[in-house]
């Protein structure tokens, strides 16, 4: 087990109670728990609730949304505006269905991720453009 540091001004220790058992145990006023296996159990407590919480999903999709931003990113490299092939966001792993807001414009959906967008237009192509209003809530 990894071993806490130990931040002893002497000061501050007396009986308190042990969160998830209710004993009384004598430590520092920091202390939560009156052992390590109390300190554990809370752990697990607290990661099951935040599992229930934020479903294993919820941190897949905000990972593509990352990762379709970086893509974006990297191939407007500075510009506002760019033109590239379909075939190259699909080989660098781009999800089309993930986005964060999306913008229409007379008959042309633009999706965005964040403040970089694509829309399709014709013969396979992508137009790619960066918009930082779609990051303003
Ligand atoms: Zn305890």
């Amino acid at each position: 087990m990894t071993k806490q540091t130990q931040k002893n001004n002497g000061s501050d220790t007396g009986y308190r109670k042990c969160e998830v058992c209710g004993l009384s145990f004598e430590g520092r006023s920091d202390k939560r728990f009156c052992s390590d296996a109390c300190r554990n159990a809370n752990k697990r407590q607290v990661q099951r609730i935040s599992g229930w919480q934020e479903p294993a999903f919820v941190e897949k999709i905000h990972r593509m949304l990352r990762h379709n931003r970086q893509i974006l990113k990297e191939r407007l490299a500075g510009e506002s505006k760019l033109i590239i092939s379909k075939t190259d966001l699909i080989e660098a792993g781009f999800h089309f269905g993930y986005c964060t807001s999306i913008f229409s414009k007379e008959i042309n959906i633009y999706r965005f991720c964040y403040e970089y967008g694509w829309l399709e237009v014709e013969n396979g192509k992508i137009l790619l453009v960066k918009n930082d209003r779609h990051t303003e809530l």
